[in-house]
């Protein structure tokens, strides 16, 4: 029109774009997923206000979904009564990419286009309101927020590099989104299609979705419901929406406490660990509810922070409604929820490990650095979350199956350390000059491999008097039997002038050249000076330099 005013989309939303319509092709209809949520989430919105505003605009409107279909016209509508938006905030949040994670995301997939096709790494990512044009050639936001003064605006564009806004005619509060379909996407013109994908993807939405008049999703919170009339299936599908979702969880506690305080909650263990594991400002995934208002996304404060990998839902009726997001840092309730959540979660884990010990392998490749990170961090907790801790060993290099409990039960005589290992790979570890003596003398050295591992074992008091000692460490500490063994022996001439013109050359780099015994096939290693850092620790502290 004439009035509208042209704007021209930023670098990174013309790359989303562009992967979108040509990458991502394989799952096209998760658009309407992603629509229904952000509806729900104005919804949740305009819902959360109406607690304290009474200037809300259009107060009495019921909160709810209508999608409709127009074949003649080749369009879809999607229309909210949600908090709806101003121009100002038209632009910025339809205009930047909402998750820290999707700008590391697009680069991936220009590098790995067969990524694209994975339908998991892109329910991590949720590519979010801009999957509409996987379908459409032209879409249309027509939207009046919630504050009463603001006019209603109109957002229109085909995805490929401008949008216009103009005025809009919209006097209802909330945002109506209409798809003008591509010419093969005709089936999402079809009732059917579209009604079994709200079914399958956003049946529990906390909002009715309306087609015709009628209710097509089940908008009664799962998590009030009995345990027992709830299928598998019902809580894999609730997973999906709740946690934004495309894999099935692995894993699930339901589970409602009245004291010291009541609540009830879902948690969901994915099947596979988030991407980025050391993105330190990973979201949180519990969504907290108050006497059925919906609160907050991703509520930090319900578990400790190691336990970020969690998905579901907390409601609780001991907190007020007007709970602010401030307040419920250093709340009470919220406090007491944590620390029944946590019991309760951790002690479910106990249960899948002594019940099943395949599926708590899995658990464990994937999330066991989280946990570790709970040892490491979580003083209160450790002596809870030390039983859960399993590792590769010389012994056992096949599968991480080694608790501090067995290996203490298969200690030799007079063995006063747990004795580890840190490198790149089990692979390489194996192959240690490290390990010799110790395979030699069927003393067990548990094998890690993450950079972090040393200094959370190093960190950890002694286990069953056990103190945690690395093999590189120079003062092994080793049974009264075994310290000959390694004692510096006496050498000839010949080789005494050999251990000085060595330490001549590497004077600038080592402190130190000592003969020793505990090598039985390499013809030498690098030990580490009782107190020193490890090699693996300060490989980590000097990497940023290259
Ligand atoms: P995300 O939902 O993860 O934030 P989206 O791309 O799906 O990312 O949406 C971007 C933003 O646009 C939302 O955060 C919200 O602020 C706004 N938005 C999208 N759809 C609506 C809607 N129906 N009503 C109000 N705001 C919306
Ligand atoms: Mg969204």
């Amino acid at each position: 029109t004439e009035s509208a005013n042209t704007h021209e989309f930023k670098t990174e939303i013309k790359e989303l774009l562009h992967l979108i319509v040509h990458t991502l092709y394989s799952h096209k209809e998760i658009f309407l997923r992603e629509l229904l949520s952000n509806a729900s989430d104005a919804l949740s919105k305009v819902q959360f206000e109406a607690l304290t505003n009474d200037n809300l605009y259009d107060k009495d409107q019921p909160l709810e979904v209508k999608v409709s279909i127009d074949k003649d016209n080749k369009q879809l509508t999607i229309e909210d009564t949600g908090i709806g938006m101003t121009e100002a905030q038209l632009i910025s949040q339809i205009g930047t990419i909402a998750h820290s994670g999707t700008k590391k995301f697009i680069n991936e997939l220009k590098e790995n286009q067969d990524k694209a096709k994975n339908p998991e790494l892109i329910g991590q990512f949720g590519v979010g309101f801009y999957s509409v044009f996987m379908v459409a050639d032209k879409v249309t936001i027509e939207t009046k927020s919630m504050e009463a003064d603001a006019p209603a605006v109109r957002w229109e564009s085909d995805g490929l590099g401008t949008y216009a806004l103009s005025e809009s005619e919209r006097r209802k509060r909330g945002t109506a989104i209409t798809l003008h379909l591509k010419e093969d996407e005709s089936e999402f013109l079809e009732k059917y299609r579209i009604e079994n994908l709200i079914k399958q993807y956003s049946n529990f939405l906390p909002f009715p979705v309306m087609m015709e008049e009628e209710k097509v999703n089940t908008p009664e919170a799962l998590w009030r419901r009995n345990k027992s009339d709830i299928t598998d299936e019902e809580y894999k599908e609730f997973y999906k929406q709740v946690g934004n979702a495309w894999d099935e969880p692995s894993h699930w506690e339901h589970f409602a406490a009245d004291a010291p305080v009541q609540f009830t909650s879902v948690l969901y263990v994915p099947k596979s660990a988030p991407y980025e594991y050391y993105g330190q400002d990973q979201e949180h995934g519990l969504k907290l509810y108050v006497k059925r208002v919906f609160i907050q996304d991703d509520c930090k404060e319900l578990v400790p922070k190691f336990m970020r990998f969690l998905k579901g839902v907390v409601e609780s009726e001991d907190l007020p409604l007007n709970v602010s997001r401030e307040s419920i840092q250093n709340d009470r309730v919220i406090t007491k929820i944590n620390k029944v959540l946590t019991k309760k979660f951790i002690d479910g884990l106990k249960k899948m490990a002594e019940k099943d010990g395949d599926k708590y392998q899995e658990f464990w490749k994937q999330f066991g650095r989280y946990i570790k990170e709970g040892v490491h961090g979580e003083m209160s907790l450790r002596e809870k979350l030390l039983p859960l801790l399993r590792f590769y060993s010389t012994k056992q290099v096949d599968n991480p199956t080694v608790t501090l409990k067995s290996y203490a039960e298969g200690k030799v005589t007079d063995q006063k350390a747990i004795y580890y290992a840190v490198g790149e790979s089990i692979e390489q570890l194996r192959r240690s000059p490290h390990l010799e003596f110790f395979t030699r003398n069927d003393i067990e050295v548990l094998l890690l491999t993450e950079p972090m591992d040393d200094l959370i074992l190093n960190g950890l008091e002694p286990f069953e008097e056990l103190k945690f000692i690395n093999v590189e460490s120079g003062d092994l500490e080793l049974p009264e039997e075994l310290k000959k063994e390694i004692e510096e022996p006496e050498v000839s001439e010949e080789l005494t002038a050999l251990k000085e013109k060595v330490t001549e050359v590497l004077t600038e780099k080592i402190s130190k050249v000592r003969f020793s015994k505990a090598l039985s096939d390499s013809p030498c290693r690098f030990y580490n000076e009782s107190g020193g850092m490890s090699h693996n620790v300060r490989k980590m502290m000097f990497s940023g330099g290259g």
